[in-house]
């Protein structure tokens, strides 16, 4: 698709010295028993494997948190079969517990829906980190990492807020394997060049990202 990529998505410096291919979205989102049985060509981008790593246990975390959630689709029933197994490991007691914790802390709405804290910060980091990676592979462009943002996470079977449904359900799937992981994007050139993502994870939850071009130069922007 591209020529020689000689930079890296991470931090927009030239590669150098050793270098990862990192999987974008993550290769952890593709259960085991998926890999084998549909063998997915996935797609991945060059990086400094120091950029790389320090995403590491953040993803890990991710996986771990938002996976229970989306129990119940073929994508994430599988993955969550994965984790169950690893938590089982002695090196996985710490994430474990933190993961568990959030569930004791979990709101049950009337309707027997679950509210499942997690933590934000390092959540928004792994969506925010694959949405560089998409955004790179798709205007073959470095969207730097401090450009502000917004994100907005709809609970598995909410309804979409207003402005998904209106610029984003009848535009393209770009992903892959949509049924591991799904997204789509607007460009909207008349507002400060708006940017506008959706993201499907594992069949059940979305997430939108919001932010403007890298090359625009409103306020916000010029001042992040
Ligand atoms: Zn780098
Ligand atoms: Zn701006």
């Amino acid at each position: 698709m591209e020529n020689k990529i000689d930079i890296c998505y991470l931090c927009g410096k030239k590669l150098k010295g050793n270098i990862d291919d990192d999987h974008v979205p993550l290769k952890q989102f593709y259960a085991k028993s998926i890999r084998k049985m549909h063998n997915p060509n996935l797609f991945t981008l060059p990086t400094h494997i120091s950029c790389n790593n320090s995403y590491q246990m953040d993803e890990d975390y991710f996986v771990h948190s938002l996976a229970p959630l989306t129990i119940g689709s073929y994508s994430g029933s599988s993955i969550w079969k994965d984790i169950s197994k690893r938590m089982k490991r002695p090196e996985s007691k710490k994430i474990n517990i933190m993961v568990l914790g959030e569930f004791n802390q979990n709101i049950i709405l009337p309707d027997n829906k679950i509210i499942k804290r997690f933590n934000g910060k390092r959540i928004r980091r792994i969506i925010w980190k694959i949405t560089r990676g998409l955004f790179f592979k798709e205007t073959g462009r470095f969207l730097p990492e401090n450009t502000p943002r917004l994100f907005k996470f709809i609970s598995v079977d909410e309804k979409p807020p207003p402005e998904f449904l209106y610029y984003i359900s009848t535009s393209p799937s770009r992903g892959q394997y949509p049924g591991v992981f799904d997204y789509k994007y607007v460009d909207l050139p008349e507002y400060n060049n708006f940017h506008y993502w959706g993201m499907l994870f594992w069949d059940k939850l979305i997430v939108t990202v919001a932010f403007h071009d890298p090359s625009c130069l409103c306020d916000k922007c010029k001042n992040p």
